[in-house]
């Protein structure tokens, strides 16, 4: 037993000094090489350099040199790194950004650029304008957005990222605090506080039957996510989530808030989202006031043809995540009309469907919603979910059809039944019921 225990230890110090002799054999400059191969515009870095070297006590911090031609010394240029050695904890929209970064010998940033990424193409259109903020700053530099970097209008997630990444490797390699400290400390809890008041307001909305506090709740989820921030919930964010790409916490405050706050309401009230605040929803109801007071007439797609055209969405939501997980990168399917929208980046063909659905929508409430949006798919299929929910009572029900005729979303059946995965708690039926037999409930009533 002894015998096979030592020869065990044995084949294992022997395995393990090979492990270590090929590690430490392989050259540390290689990594150097494969990133800036990878990045055509990282050679800008140190054009003139001719040999790198580690800088003492770093495996992954280079030092640029070029030979003198009169003295043949060679004269240091600066430092180079890459910040995914030093903070692939920070995380944008769609995980590490990794950004190459040249310092002269001063250590002020000369140039900086991004080698790889998975953030949504649409957020990052101005990224050229945001990196060429860092050019010059010193490592002393506070570095913090709003104060001396302006962020990516409506991409402040990617912006707090790339901006922690840079400050967070520059502690690490040349500063003397700990780089943790800074970084809590750009938590942004006002983004949540206002995402709290956005959903209690929807909810109070619907429970109340309020159309102020619901019109609130649109007014101020489209101005704040809509216009100011342009974040929204996404097919984007669900691909990046199957494919374990998210944010850090403390800079994905909004991306986890929103994401939690729609699943809480999801399963306990319905699809509470979809109707009081997404803000093209918000951008649906004012489309629908405008029609109403133009008295333009409404075109319903014929009961069958309808029906099926509302499979569509569903379609879309799992192919376009079955696509995006084969090629592994959820910008593929940056489609969505909200996107393109408030970020106000898209193509001319972009402009044209974003066109077309505002026309469409005059003519036929929520036209994106009902048919198109993945969104509405995956909130209606968690809402089937939700504990609470908008029944008949059979024994007062008169079958006036009042309801159904009522219902924007046509979610209420020819037998008076509602489903939860086109219903977005608009509180229509319950207001105009004449027998007051539809309620908020738990459990089933005999016709639910
Ligand atoms: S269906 Fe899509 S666009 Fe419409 S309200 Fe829901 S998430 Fe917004
Ligand atoms: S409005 Fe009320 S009474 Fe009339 S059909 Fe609907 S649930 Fe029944
Ligand atoms: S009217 Fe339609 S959409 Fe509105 S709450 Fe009733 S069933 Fe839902």
């Amino acid at each position: 037993m002894r015998t096979k225990y030592k020869k065990l230890s044995f084949l294992l110090i022997i395995v393990t000094s090979v492990g270590f002799f090929l590690s430490s054999s392989k050259n540390p400059l290689q990594n150097l090489e494969k990133n800036i191969s990878e990045c055509a515009e990282c050679k800008n870095i140190f054009p003139e350099a001719d040999t790198f070297s580690l800088k003492q006590n770093f495996d992954s911090v280079y030092e640029a040199y070029k030979k003198d031609s009169k003295t043949n010394k060679k004269i240091f240029l600066g430092f180079i790194f890459f910040t995914a050695d030093f903070s692939s904890h920070i995380r944008g929209y769609g995980g590490p950004i990794n950004i190459a970064v040249g310092l002269n010998p001063n250590k002020e940033i000369t140039k900086i650029y991004i080698l790889r990424h998975h953030e949504t193409s649409s957020y990052l259109t101005k990224i050229s304008f945001f990196l060429k903020q860092f050019e010059k700053k010193k490592i002393t530099d506070s570095f913090i957005l709003g104060k001396d970097i302006d962020a990516i209008t409506q991409a402040t997630i990617t912006s707090q990222a790339i901006t922690q990444s840079i400050k967070y490797s520059l502690e690490k390699i040349f500063g003397a605090q700990d780089p943790r400290s800074f970084i809590t400390k750009n938590i942004i809890y006002h983004e949540l506080i206002i995402l709290i008041i956005i959903f209690i307001l929807a909810c109070s909305g619907f429970l109340f039957l309020n159309p102020f506090l619901k019109w609130l709740s649109l007014c101020v989820s489209l101005i704040y996510l809509g216009i100011l921030k342009a974040h929204m919930f996404s097919i984007i964010q669900i691909s990046n989530i199957g494919l374990l790409k998210f944010p850090s916490l403390d800079n994905g405050v909004l991306w986890f808030g929103l994401l939690a706050l729609i699943f809480l309401t999801l399963i306990s009230l319905g699809n509470i989202y979809c109707g009081s605040v997404c803000p093209f929803a918000a951008i649906q109801e004012i489309i629908r006031k405008i029609s109403q007071k133009l008295n333009i007439p409404s075109i319903k797609l014929a009961k069958n043809v309808d029906q099926k055209a509302r499979n569509i969405k569903y379609g879309i939501l799992l192919g376009g995540l079955f696509l995006s997980f084969i090629v592994q990168n959820s910008d593929i399917i940056n489609f969505e009309i909200f996107i393109l929208l408030f970020t106000a980046r898209a193509s001319f063909l972009g402009w044209l469907f974003v066109a077309f659905i505002f026309f469409i929508s005059f003519f036929n409430y929520r036209f994106w919603c009902k048919y198109l949006c993945p969104i509405g798919a995956f909130n209606g299929l968690l809402s089937r979910l939700s504990l609470f929910k908008i029944r008949a009572n059979k024994k007062s029900c008169t079958a006036c059809g009042i309801c159904q005729n009522i219902c924007p979303t046509q979610a209420i059946d020819k037998d008076f039944t509602i489903n939860p995965s086109e219903c977005i708690l608009c509180g229509e039926c319950l207001k105009n019921c004449p027998q007051q037999c539809l309620t908020l409930s738990i459990k089933k009533n005999e016709k639910s």
